[in-house]
């Protein structure tokens, strides 16, 4: 599901260049729940942005779903990002103007006209993440776990290939945590779906199938088992 081939990006700081990601290579498979842990600044979010075809590296290959993303041009990689990927973050990002309901329904509306059938799927998502109660409701009426409920129904309901996961229960307390984790878990593996999720709580470790780090530019694997 994601090749990564030398992949390398740095930024500017000044008059030098300081390296987030030094020339890596990675293959996550379809189907995969991959855990990247590391300390703040490690370069978690960069390669996020990569995958996800926000951000270009400055070398190397990034291949997604068999798509090669540098080659895209931005527009394509837009269009890419609307088909092929679900992105959760850390603040949820539900536009505060619109209801539940209407912020499930966006990404659809982005890849065509609306059907009956679009319809019915957020509200299913709905009841699976146990909000159906809400639909009606503005984010900013919601608590921020039942927030972060939507925005996993929100990058599900395009039915991507690929789910990534920034810092999710950055903003939430440890319990609430542990229960947007689980459903996220229980509906990534439901749906068959690839994740890769970025965090620097542990929490999280319990639901990996792989352990990734990223230490000085490299990704590194670490055993599941001792990473707890
Ligand atoms: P993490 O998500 O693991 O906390 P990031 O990927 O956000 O780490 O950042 C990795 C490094 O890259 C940090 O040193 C950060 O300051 C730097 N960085 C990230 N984005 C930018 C940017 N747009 N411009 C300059 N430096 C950046
Ligand atoms: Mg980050």
């Amino acid at each position: 599901m994601i090749e990564l081939r030398q992949v390398s990006k740095g930024y500017r700081e000044g008059d030098r260049q300081h390296r987030v990601l030094d020339r890596v290579d990675h293959d996550i498979r379809r189907g995969e729940l991959v855990v990247m842990l590391g300390k703040s600044g490690s370069g978690k979010s960069t390669l996020l942005n990569l995958v996800s075809g926000i951000d270009l590296p400055d070398s190397g290959t990034i291949r997604v779903a068999g798509i090669d993303l540098v080659r895209l041009s931005e527009r394509d990689r837009t269009l890419f990002r609307r088909h092929h990927i679900g992105f959760i973050f850390q603040f949820f990002n539900l536009l505060p103007t619109l209801t539940v309901r209407e912020n499930l329904l966006l990404p659809l509306e982005l890849k065509g006209p609306l059907s009956a059938a679009d319809e019915q799927r957020c509200l299913d998502l709905l009841s699976a993440v146990g909000l159906s109660a809400r639909a009606g409701s503005f984010p900013d009426r919601l608590s921020g776990g039942e927030r972060q409920r939507v925005a996993i129904a929100r990058a599900l309901v395009h039915e991507p290939d690929l789910i990534l996961a920034d810092e999710p229960t950055g903003n939430l307390d440890v319990e609430t945590g542990q229960e947007v984790i689980e459903l996220l878990d229980r509906l990534t593996r439901q749906a068959g779906k690839t994740m890769l999720m970025a965090t620097h709580s542990r929490q999280v470790v319990g639901v990996a199938d792989r352990i990734l780090t990223i230490e000085h530019g490299h990704l590194v694997e670490r055993p599941v088992e001792t990473s707890g």
